[in-house]
């Protein structure tokens, strides 16, 4: 079968996938996105929700974020609570006013695909790309269901399993490292909107309560690496959370678990975003534990960085930003992994800690949120990595990038 032809074949119709298929598209580039889930199923997962500053005004400006803004709540407040002391971490004010937006990932694929198609572009659901090869003249072919299909470039936003990152020629995931809990995941009803991130240290584990919409909330719940989720029935779970994150009068009360999971705690970070005519973006590079919410957004600046490089290189023949897409993206994906080991190094207890010594440990630990509170270089510091600081690369044809740097070469975390 003739193979058919695009330019830019993007597998995965996640926050990456549409991002740089989004871009692209507008410069006039023909694009393919291929998706192996349904539409419903792509468009109905609840995971992220926490956005960062500098992801939402790059979305702004594209003209992806009106309902964004219209519905989706600023946070510039979290609470770190330590034995019996609840510290209050006004990253807002700390950072200069910096804050993240919560909307949940769910409701920003919708306003994604929707943009997406307004302007024209199609989405290939149902039709998961197999395997990725080369043609004799080093062009990505790539078996679909709708047979074959080259490209100028295939990219892999296709998540940690990722077929294009298969398709490299080494094979190799990156360094990883297993985390020795994972975290319960919990979709709750709730009866009041939660007012800011909730992180508790806690002797028997850790909890968080984050922000989703008015009457739905994420929590998290530390157990033991490979813990069996059967061994948790809903009346533990309600118990456990209310007794870690200390709920009150005060906070919103627990409706009806909508959903509950378990989360296997890694954190991987591949050798290569590029091998040739192939690339990788967000997940399929790097996946990074919920621990101060970047997986999203690592994604999303992933995107930006190489929509921003490929038009150069398309339209203007500028290879120079594609050539350093690998290094600025690993290197950004390692300072995000920083941030969030540092994080989940605040969060937990060492394992298997004996608990004559675990006091002893949430003391140091409250030394440390004591620190990132206070007003100074660590809480500034803090501030503006975790609330997003800085701004994604708008290609220079934006509209909206008004002259500003291509910044093919700039990019922040
Ligand atoms: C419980 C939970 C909470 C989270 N909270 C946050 C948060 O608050 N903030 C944050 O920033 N991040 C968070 N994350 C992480 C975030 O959801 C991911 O990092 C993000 O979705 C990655 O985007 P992506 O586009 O790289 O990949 P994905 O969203 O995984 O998208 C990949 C897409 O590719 C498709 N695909 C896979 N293989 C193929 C194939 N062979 N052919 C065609 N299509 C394929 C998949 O179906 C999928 O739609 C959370 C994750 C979880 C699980």
């Amino acid at each position: 079968m003739t193979p058919r032809t695009t330019t830019v074949a993007i597998v995965g119709a996640g926050p990456a996938g549409l991002v740089l298929a989004h871009v692209l598209h507008r410069a006039g580039i023909a694009v393919t996105v291929h998706e192996r889930q349904s539409r419903a199923a792509v468009e109905s997962a609840a995971r992220a929700g926490v956005l960062e500053h500098r992801v939402v005004e790059y979305l702004r400006a594209l003209g992806l974020a009106d309902r964004l803004t219209a519905e989706g709540e600023r946070h510039g407040r979290c609470e770190i609570t330590c034995l019996g002391e609840n510290v209050l971490v006004d990253y807002g004010v700390l950072s200069g006013g910096v804050r993240h937006w919560v909307y949940p990932q769910q409701l920003l694929l919708r306003d994604l695909i929707a943009g997406y198609e307004r302007d024209g572009g199609a989405i290939a659901f149902e039709r998961p790309v197999r395997s990725v090869t080369a043609d004799a003249d080093g062009r990505p072919v790539l078996d679909t269901a709708d047979g074959p299909l080259r490209a100028e470039y295939a990219i892999g936003c296709d998540g940690a399993h990722s077929v294009v990152a298969a398709a490299f020629p080494d094979g190799d995931t990156g360094p990883g490292r297993r985390y020795p809990y994972d975290w319960l995941t919990v979709l709750a009803r709730i009866s009041r909107p939660v007012e800011q991130i909730r992180y508790a240290v806690h002797a028997d584990g850790f909890a968080g309560m984050m922000p989703r919409t008015a009457d739905v909330g994420r929590f998290y719940l530390e157990v033991p690496a490979d813990e069996d989720p059967a061994g948790w029935d809903e009346r533990r779970i309600r118990a456990e959370l209310g007794r870690r994150l200390e709920l009150g009068g005060e906070d919103p009360a627990l409706g009806a678990l909508l959903e509950t999971g378990m989360l296997r705690m890694r954190g991987r970070v591949a050798h290569r975003m590029r091998a040739g005519r192939l690339l990788l973006a967000g997940d399929a590079a790097h996946t990074v534990t919920p621990s101060g919410a970047k997986g999203l957004n690592s994604a999303v600046a992933d995107a930006a960085d190489l929509a921003a490089c490929l038009l150069a290189e398309l339209l203007d023949g500028d290879p120079t930003g594609l050539d350093g897409y690998q290094r600025r993206r690993l290197d950004a994906a390692w300072q995000t992994q920083e941030f969030s080991d540092q994080l989940l190094d605040l969060l937990h207890l060492p394992a298997g800690l004996p608990p004559a010594q675990r006091e002893f440990a949430l003391r140091l630990r409250l030394e440390r949120i004591r620190r990132i509170a206070a007003p100074g270089p660590e809480g500034a510091a803090f501030a503006l990595a975790y609330a997003g600081a800085g701004e994604l690369p708008l290609p220079a044809m934006w509209p909206s990038a008004q002259g500003a740097a291509v910044a093919t070469g700039a990019t922040g975390r």
